[in-house]
């Protein structure tokens, strides 16, 4: 693109949460990018927290953790997965972030002499923080996705702050798309528009406007001409930029969903964008999702979780079920099991029909006796494994118990005068008071050793992961545990930390301390993830 003007793109959402806003995002930013545009995506959450990281992901869903260590909005996950590229934090805000670094410039007398107001203050500083994205003056495109629905109170500054910076970099520059819910009525036999007439006049209210609607619709209730033309009257947009986001099997559709409505040609002349090719590459997704539509085989992985009642819990692992089931022409099946009922339930049963066990990272010890149990389970009759993080924690304290005989073996998370404290936390973490940013975050090296199955999969011997805890294998028992046929694969050399542990003489039995789903991405599947879905198949086929 012949440029120096970077164009904004901003994405709202109306009538409700969970319309797929996020996805909607994600799907433009690939869609701009195989037009071979620079682009970065990121995000606003009106809400208070300074990031997600202290929230209950039964609440919020589950926290994705960056490069440089941010605990971030999992929509933050969508978009690395679609874009492929590292975000950090500077694609991340939120009111509370926004409030505390106002105030604590307040305090240190940066402002003296003034009011601090909400206008002018908390704006400008919304729109510092959408603008600095572009530090380098390197993107194209920028595409600020404002979470949470127009007119929600906490919403309003940046809605206001977006308004003044349409003004500022000029209206040219600046597209706002509105996503929004077009519900079918039974009763009445037809597409209702008036909640998606009320969302826009919300807009309307506070001075924006959207130039685009993209309307989420359900199977077989399409939008035809007459629905977008009364859209784009009562809307005030153009019948054409009237966009259809229907039901999915996969959410990687969605970009060739829209690319067939011309979303991307639109948004390309509508911002007046000069391409040097205006050929969308869409064949690598179009390939992607035949085979997630085809799969040759089935496989079912049981996930052993605590948090099973709220899925977006476990988002980047269930994405990285599917990167991983079409890279193996496989159909992933998750059989969701709360790991406190394997405390009591026979493990036979409730494993019957899976050809692999994961454990997911969480924290807290509810669940954690039934997560050593599925470890044990795993490891004796030989079913692929994969524990992350926490789940890692636990098939080390299986073998420590199991195998090395190190009677009530523990976590100190769990039981802190354990006799065997086989993980334990690290001592810097020992003088940590505050809840907040204060794990052991985001990427660290780990040294991989050569004829492992983490070697197998990575073909590496260096590689470097995201991480998200506070407590480690402990090295006073590496040693007993190594004797006893724990294998230590994956090392932190510096920090002198255990990172990936594997059973010998079992098909796939890999802990890691860190959490690959974080790196699995639709172009580029998480080798862990990858063969261990593939041991899974070979699991399955020799029943
Ligand atoms: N609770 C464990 C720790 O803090 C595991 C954390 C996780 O699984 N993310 O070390």
């Amino acid at each position: 693109m012949s440029k120096n003007q970077t164009k904004y793109i901003f994405v709202f959402g109306g009538v409700l949460s969970g319309l797929g806003k996020g996805i909607v995002a994600s799907s433009l930013g690939y869609l701009l990018k195989s037009l071979n545009l620079n682009i970065t995506i990121q995000k606003l959450d009106p809400y208070l927290n300074v990031d997600p990281g202290t929230m209950n992901p039964f609440q919020h869903g589950e926290v994705f953790v960056l490069d440089d260590g941010s605990e971030t909005d999992l929509d933050l996950g969508h978009y690395e997965r679609f874009i492929d590229v590292n975000l950090s934090r500077e694609n991340t805000t939120s009111s509370g972030r926004v409030y505390w670094d106002v105030l604590k410039r307040e305090r240190k007398g940066d402002y003296l002499g003034e009011t601090i107001q909400v206008i002018p203050h908390i704006t400008d500083e919304i729109k510092r923080r959408i603008i600095k994205v572009n530090n380098r003056k390197k993107f194209d495109v920028i595409i600020t996705e404002v979470g949470g629905t127009v007119g929600d109170i906490e919403g309003q500054p940046f809605y206001e702050a977006i308004r003044q910076l349409i003004l500022d970099q000029g209206k040219e520059n600046c597209l706002v798309i509105h996503t929004t819910l077009l519900p079918f009525i039974n009763a009445a036999g037809e597409v209702k528009t008036k909640p998606t007439q009320h969302s826009v006049m919300r807009l309307r209210e506070i001075g924006l406007e959207p130039d685009m609607l993209v309307c989420r619709t359900e199977d077989d209730n399409h939008l035809n001409s007459k629905i977008k033309k009364k859209l784009g009257l009562f809307c005030n947009v153009l019948p054409e930029h009237v966009f259809e986001s229907p039901d999915v099997d996969s959410i990687y559709e969605i970009p060739l969903v829209l690319n067939s409505q011309k979303f991307d040609s639109y948004i390309v002349s509508a911002l007046k964008i000069n391409l040097k090719n205006n050929h969308t590459k869409l064949k690598y997704l179009k390939e992607a999702i035949n085979r997630y539509k085809n799969p040759e085989k089935d496989v079912t992985i049981a996930l052993c979780g605590k948090y099973n009642g709220l899925h977006d819990a476990y988002k980047s692992i269930l994405e990285a079920f599917i990167h991983s089931g079409i890279k193996n022409k496989a159909k992933v099946h998750v059989k969701w099991i709360d790991s406190e009922t394997l405390e009591k339930d026979s493990l036979e049963d409730k494993f019957l029909g899976v050809d692999g066990i994961l454990i997911p990272g969480g924290f807290g010890n509810r669940g954690i006796e039934g997560k050593i149990l599925a470890s044990k389970f795993s490891r004796e009759n030989k079913i692929p494994f994969l524990g992350i993080c926490l789940g890692m924690q636990c098939a080390v304290i299986d073998f420590a118990r199991h195998i090395s005989k190190m009677n009530g073996a523990n976590s100190t998370e769990f039981n802190k005068s354990t006799k065997y404290p086989v993980i334990d936390l690290m001592p810097k973490q020992k003088k940590v008071k505050n809840k907040g940013a204060t794990m052991r975050l985001g990427s660290y090296k780990c040294s991989i050793k050569k004829n492992s199955f983490a070697y197998n999969a990575y073909k590496e011997i260096s590689i470097e992961e995201r991480h998200r805890h506070r407590y480690e294998v402990n090295d006073k028992f590496e040693k007993q545990l190594l004797k006893d046929g724990l294998s230590f694969s994956g090392k932190n050399k510096k920090l002198n930390l255990v990172e990936v542990v594997e059973v010998e003489n079992h098909p796939w039995f890999v802990g890691v301390q860190f959490h690959p789903e974080l790196k699995s991405r639709i172009v580029k599947v998480h080798p862990l993830f990858k063969d261990f879905i593939a041991a899974a198949i070979k699991f399955n086929e020799a029943k």
